[in-house]
């Protein structure tokens, strides 16, 4: 996917996760936070390839990841992505005073682009170091601007389309979820 048609799924997975209320942050978030924390994280995974945008302007990042991984390989991963959720939380001095907001949308960005590349038909190592690629090839080509524009306005016709009291907290369905589970493993478990 091109630099152009993963910013605007970012944007687009943006609303999306502000009009859900994903989280209390995203849903009540300051615009001019989430949209350049969206924008950052969509850009990041291709830091992978030394001629995209992150890879020009961080080369000496770039140039070992690209050497190491190849591109579409560890930044294209979930496991990237815990590492930097893990980084934001844990490491990312207080003092730096960043707000919540940009964190989140910049996760949620990161996010955006690895379900973004899962539309081409070469897809991602979702599991890295596991070889298995995960796609939905609904793009036919990796760089097909006009269909990442179209599953951009569409994913963002159909967040505006949501009404809205929709709401989709998700640390209320994890918390009911895990509830579920141990209630079920209690049943089924003999004491
Ligand atoms: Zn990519």
């Amino acid at each position: 996917m091109t630099a152009e048609g993963h910013l605007l799924f970012s944007v687009a997975s943006l609303i999306m996760a502000h009009k859900l209320q994903l989280t209390p942050e995203l849903a009540q978030g300051d615009w001019l936070h989430m949209v350049p924390g969206a924008l950052l994280g969509a850009l990041l995974p291709d830091i992978d390839h030394p001629s995209s945008i992150p890879g020009r302007l961080f080369r000496i990042f770039s140039l070992p990841i690209s050497k190491l991984c190849g591109h579409r390989g560890f930044t294209h991963s979930l496991i990237a992505w815990m590492i930097l959720l893990i980084s934001c939380y844990q490491w990312l001095p207080a003092s730096w005073g960043i707000p919540v907001d940009l964190v989140q949308a910049f996760l949620l960005g990161y996010l955006s682009h690895l379900i973004a590349d899962m539309l081409t038909p070469s897809g991602v190592p979702l599991l890295w170091p596991l070889p298995q690629r995960f796609c939905l090839p609904l793009l036919r080509s990796k760089t097909n601007k006009r269909g990442e524009r179209f599953v951009s306005v569409l994913l963002t016709v159909c967040a505006c389309l949501l009404p809205s009291g929709y709401q989709l907290d998700l640390y209320f369905q994890i918390e009911m979820a895990i509830k579920y589970i141990q209630n079920q493993l209690s049943i089924h478990l003999p004491t």
